[in-house]
């Protein structure tokens, strides 16, 4: 057990320690919590039901206003056809998430969850982000909790912890100042650890955030896992700005080292979390097995279906082979796991896996290092 950093501390050694010094106390860190040689994945597609949504954040180009070109909405039978696609493609998990739809009453969402459960029991539910739950509360007359029992009752166990961005009130107003509030985003979250729910936190940084900020977000997220323990895991991503109207503020990409020392810090600041997750989605697969150099112990999901990095340009596919092959090339042995953070397969000895035809890549999809990602984005335009 090593001692609790607190804040003017913590923030005195994000700003000024050397990266080296970060990484090398995180992996200490991440090898007390976690197996050492062990870094997990998880199998997963991330549909939406709506892009429809009137909070108009400006990192977002994946959003409509209703009645826009490009504007959807899908019934609970074409939601059920991305969860039949995952199961055909062997999945284990569907992260499903959507606009802030006003349209879309609590009926809705429960109907998602039960007919998911009723006719793909084999696939997790991993629905809803805490915004998405304020809004169901807000236009049903319900409460945070109602809400939550409800979809407990239907089936669903886990939310993504997405929606958070930097859970810092000046941030907020500056980037999604119609969004519900940090403490709205903590109060969700510590709502559904009370019923039982297990849920993930977020961070994207890399816009207008300070230093400052990033604590206030870590300090809010420890604190509430000191309250009600839940989070299974903290995963930061950085900000892609390709056709968002934020891109006219913020000029650069935070870049590779930006994400090395927020991933190995958090490490160091989040004691009271399980696990930290690095991604080959959001950095790119390169800085991806770099990553798992600086404290992450999961490797995130195979997001077989992913459309929100997708509309900046961002495209970065993989398989479950592609998944075992990144890992080990980062010297670590795969491990595949369930939403609640469980190994439920290792593979030693095994150096491929059979892929289902519906899980293969589509090859101009499966794009091979980070300059490849940046040229296609056009990051630095
Ligand atoms: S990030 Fe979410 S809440 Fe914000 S505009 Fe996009 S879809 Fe809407």
């Amino acid at each position: 057990m090593t001692d609790r950093i607190f804040f003017e501390e913590g923030l005195d050694l994000f700003k000024n320690a050397p990266l080296e010094e970060l990484q090398r106390r995180a992996i200490f860190i991440r090898n007390q919590k976690n197996s050492p040689h062990q870094v997990t994945f998880i199998l997963d597609s991330n549909p939406n039901y709506t892009n429809v949504c009137h909070i108009d954040c400006s990192f977002c180009a994946f959003y409509r206003h209703k009645g826009a070109k490009g504007a959807y909405t899908k019934t609970v039978e074409e939601v059920m056809g991305h969860l039949e696609k995952a199961r055909q493609a062997g999945l284990k998990t569907v992260l499903l998430q959507g606009g802030i739809n006003d349209d879309l009453k609590i009926d809705y969402y429960i109907n998602l969850v039960k007919m998911a459960r009723e006719h793909y029991p084999d696939i997790h539910p991993h629905f809803f982000t805490a915004i998405e739950i304020w809004n169901v509360a807000r236009i049903s007359n319900l409460t945070i909790e109602e809400v939550l029992k409800a979809l407990w009752e239907a089936g669903l166990r886990t939310l993504p912890g997405g929606g958070a961005e930097i859970l810092s009130e000046r941030v907020r107003l500056g980037i999604s100042p119609k969004k519900m509030d940090p403490d709205g985003w903590i109060h969700v979250h510590k709502a559904a650890h009370k019923i039982g729910y297990k849920t993930t936190a977020t961070m994207m940084y890399g816009h207008i955030e300070e230093p400052h900020d990033i604590l206030v977000h870590l300090e809010k997220i420890r604190q509430a896992q000191d309250e009600v323990p839940g989070f299974t895991s903290f995963i930061p991503w950085s900000y892609k700005r390709e056709r968002t109207a934020l891109r006219r503020t913020v000029k650069h990409w935070a870049g590779s080292d930006a994400y090395f020392r927020i991933l190995s810090f958090s490490r160091i600041y989040l004691d009271n979390f399980p696990h930290v997750g690095a991604s080959w989605f959001g950095e790119g697969k390169e800085n991806g097995i770099k990553s798992l150099h600086y404290g992450a112990d999961d490797f995130g999901g195979t997001l077989m279906e992913e459309n929100v990095h997708r509309a900046t340009g961002w495209i970065n596919r993989v398989d479950h082979n592609d998944m075992l092959r990144m890992i080990r090339k980062a010297g670590f042995e795969p491990a595949q796991r369930n939403s609640f953070y469980e190994v439920i397969q290792t593979y030693e000895g095994i150096e491929k896996v059979e892929i289902p035809p519906a899980q293969r890549v589509n090859e101009k999809d499966r794009l091979p290092d980070l300059k490849t990602c940046l040229s296609q984005a056009n990051f630095f335009t």
